[in-house]
C-alpha cells in the first residue's frame, strides 16, 4: 500500500471539497433497518464510503448481575472497528479510542430512551465498523438509534448525529477521512431533533466563538436532514413487515371459516365416513 500524502488543498479555488461537495453538503447517506436476522433490532448505514452495522439485543437479563441498575435498564454500547476497516490493519484488541466512542455513544443515546421502564435489565448495542472513511463516531450513533427503534425499545426520539469541521480554514459539514486527518478540527454533535437538545458535543482543534456557533447551526441542520432519512428507513421497514390490510382480513376470515366447519361437524367424522 502506498503511504497516503496530504492533498495540496482540501477546498479548491471554486470553493468545493475533495469529493466535489459544497462546504455545507452531507455525503450520500443510505440507511436501512432490520438487516440482521439474529438481532432484536438492527440497522446499517452507508455514509460516503463509511459502512457500519448496528445490532440491538434486549431488554434482557443482565450478566454479571452486579452491573444492574435498580431504577433503569443499563444501556451497554460496544463500538468496534473490523481489522480490515482501515488501510493499516487495525489490531483486534479494543483500543482506547474504541472504548471512548462506546462510552460517548451510550451518553448520546440514553436521553432519548425510556430505560426506566426496564429496571435491572440490559439493552445491548453492538456497533461494527466494516469500512471507515471518516465520521464513524457520528454514523454509529445515527445507526444505533435506528436499530434501537427497530428493536421496539420505547424512545422519545431518534438521535441523528454528524460532525462539522474546519478544512483550509472553512467550516465543512460531515468530514470525509482526509478532511478529518488534515483539517484543523472537528465538532461531532448528536441531537434530539424536536427540542434541539444536544446529546453529544465534542471538539477537537480550535474554533473562534463565531465559528463554533456557525458550526453548531450547520450541524443541527445536517442532523435534521439525517433525522428525515432515519424516519424514512423506519417507515420502509414497517411497510415491508406489515401484512397488506386485505390479506390480513382474508386470513382472519379463513381461520373463522375453518372453526365454523369444525363446529358444524363437517370435519373428521364426515371424512372418516367417506373413507
Ligand atoms: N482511523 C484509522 N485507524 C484507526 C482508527 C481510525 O485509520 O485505528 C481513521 C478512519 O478513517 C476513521 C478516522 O480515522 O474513519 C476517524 O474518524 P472518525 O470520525 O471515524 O472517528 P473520530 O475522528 O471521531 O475518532
Amino acid at each position: 500500500m502506498s503511504p497516503e500524502t496530504r492533498p495540496d488543498f482540501l477546498i479548491n479555488p471554486e470553493g468545493l471539497r475533495l469529493d466535489g461537495r459544497r462546504p455545507d453538503e452531507l455525503r450520500k447517506i443510505e440507511l436501512e433497518c432490520g438487516v440482521l436476522k439474529t438481532a432484536d433490532g438492527s440497522a446499517s448505514i452507508r455514509q460516503g464510503k463509511t459502512y457500519i452495522l448496528a445490532a440491538v439485543y434486549g431488554p434482557r437479563e443482565l450478566h454479571p448481575r452486579h452491573l444492574s441498575l435498580s431504577d433503569r435498564a443499563y444501556l451497554r454500547c460496544v463500538y468496534r472497528m473490523a481489522t480490515f476497516s482501515v488501510p493499516d490493519r487495525k489490531r483486534a484488541a479494543p483500543s482506547r479510542r474504541e472504548r471512548e466512542i462506546s462510552m460517548v455513544m451510550g451518553n448520546a443515546l440514553e436521553p432519548a430512551l425510556f430505560l426506566e421502564e426496564f429496571p435491572k435489565a440490559v439493552v445491548d448495542v453492538f456497533i461494527q465498523v466494516i469500512q471507515a472513511d471518516g465520521g464513524t463516531r457520528c454514523a454509529s450513533i445515527t445507526a444505533a438509534s435506528l436499530a434501537l427503534a427497530d428493536a421496539g425499545i420505547p424512545m422519545r426520539s431518534l438521535v441523528p448525529a454528524v460532525a462539522v469541521g474546519k478544512a483550509d480554514g472553512k467550516l465543512v459539514l460531515d468530514l470525509g477521512d482526509e478532511e478529518d486527518k488534515y483539517g484543523q478540527g472537528d465538532i461531532p454533535i448528536a441531537i434530539i431533533p424536536r427540542t434541539e437538545e444536544l446529546t453529544l458535543l465534542q471538539q477537537d482543534g480550535s474554533f473562534t466563538r463565531e465559528e463554533f456557533l456557525e458550526a453548531l447551526q450547520m450541524g443541527i441542520t445536517g442532523c435534521k436532514y439525517i433525522h428525515e432519512l432515519q424516519k424514512d428507513a423506519l417507515k420502509r421497514a414497517y411497510a415491508k413487515r406489515a401484512p397488506e390490510t386485505g390479506e390480513e382480513e382474508e386470513e382472519a376470515g379463513a381461520e373463522y371459516e375453518d372453526d365454523l366447519e369444525t363446529d358444524l361437524g363437517e370435519s373428521e367424522y364426515d371424512e372418516e365416513e367417506d373413507e
